[in-house]
């Protein structure tokens, strides 16, 4: 069920027409003062930390029965980041800035941050504020009515180009078709989670973590408001079209092994066609004597049977290689530092 999320209210008691028909499904009321954490992983964004602070500032600094810390995860950043979040530290005791070793990648400094969050509710959001902190107000109304998980569901893609629109079309129906469980279409990382939900992603062992689908995984009572995702406020995307062919791969082997299978039913349905050919080769020689000419069909069921057979041990490679690294149980991410003010 989606529920639109309007505006910047900062009052958790909303009675807002959207809401009613949920609060009646819905009878668990949770404590009306919520800590929360806003996990952000950041790399090379010194650019959009500022713009960002400012944005969380206004939206939660006067909601008073929302305790919040900022736990940002310096994903090996090059630039200057790492001094913007200490300068930014200095002025504001709710920060926390969790530093990798080098470039993990979104998906393990998520990981990063959901273990070293303590806020009852969490919250991963990207620095750049394509994901509106003001919407976690309205998140938060509907996990005080006993939702456990919030997601932010995309009303349009407006603000993506043309290539990724199609291309996360195609990722979608296919992974859905092939993999369980579905993932939600238009959903990203920024959503909601009740401490219950991080608990169960932190007992995850898996060292690939592909996120949307360990959060679809672990389940939970799920809603999700509406929102129009706004164009990238300062910086560059970090995501490329390798980068994403790459994660859609990692997205489909990760949960399903239906791309294993169906060499299974290829290779019955060839054998059986190449079977068929066999008795029609057998019958025309009986018939028309010994045949010699023959090299255009050779070659073809030749080549066929080639491209199939390497597609086919392509695949298997791809799993063996997670396979391989999965069973070195190397830890998802290394911690250089951490900056906590503690006075
Ligand atoms: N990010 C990260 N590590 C990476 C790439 C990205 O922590 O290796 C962070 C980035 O700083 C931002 C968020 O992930 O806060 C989303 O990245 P981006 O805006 O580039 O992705 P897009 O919105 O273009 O999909
Ligand atoms: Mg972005």
């Amino acid at each position: 069920m989606f529920h639109s999320g309007a505006g910047s209210r900062c009052t958790l008691n909303a009675q807002h027409a959207d809401y009613q028909n949920v609060q009646q499904e819905r009878s668990v009321t949770r404590h009306p003062v919520v800590s929360l954490s806003l996990v952000v992983p950041v790399f090379n964004e010194s650019e959009s930390i500022g713009l960002f602070l400012r944005a969380v500032r206004q939206v939660f600094d006067a909601c008073p029965s929302i305790k919040y810390e900022l736990v940002f995860v310096n994903d090996g950043s090059t630039d200057d980041t790492l001094d913007s979040l200490l300068v930014a530290q200095g002025e504001d005791l709710r920060i926390r800035i969790i530093e990798l070793s080098r470039n993990f990648g979104k998906e393990a400094a998520l990981s990063a941050g959901l273990e070293a969050a303590t806020g009852d509710v969490i919250v991963p959001l990207d620095v750049d504020l394509q994901d509106p902190p003001e919407l976690i107000l309205d998140m938060i109304v509907l996990w005080r009515q006993g939702f456990d998980v919030v997601l932010a569901h995309r009303q349009d893609r407006r603000s993506d180009s043309w290539a990724k629109r199609m291309s996360a079309i195609l990722f979608y129906r296919i992974h859905n078709r092939i993999a369980d469980p579905q993932l939600p279409e238009n959903v990203g990382d920024f959503r909601l989670m009740d401490r219950s939900v991080v608990e169960a992603l932190k007992q995850l062992p898996e060292s690939r973590r592909f996120m949307k689908g360990l959060f679809a995984w672990v389940g939970f009572r799920t809603t999700a408001v509406n929102y129009v995702r706004p164009e990238r406020q300062a910086g560059s995307s970090k995501f490329n079209g390798w980068a994403l062919w790459n994660f859609a791969l990692e997205g489909m082997t990760s949960f399903s092994t239906e791309p294993l299978r169906i060499w299974t039913y290829l290779g019955i349905f060839v054998s059986f066609m190449a079977f068929i050919y066999g008795l029609f080769i057998i019958a025309r020689v009986v018939v028309l004597g010994i045949d010699v000419p023959g090299y255009a069909s050779l070659m073809v069921a030749l080549s066929f049977l080639g491209g199939v057979q390497l597609i086919g041990i392509g695949i298997i490679g791809e799993y063996l290689g997670r396979t391989y690294i999965e069973s070195k149980r190397r830890p998802v991410y290394i911690v250089r530092n951490i900056f906590e003010r503690k006075d």
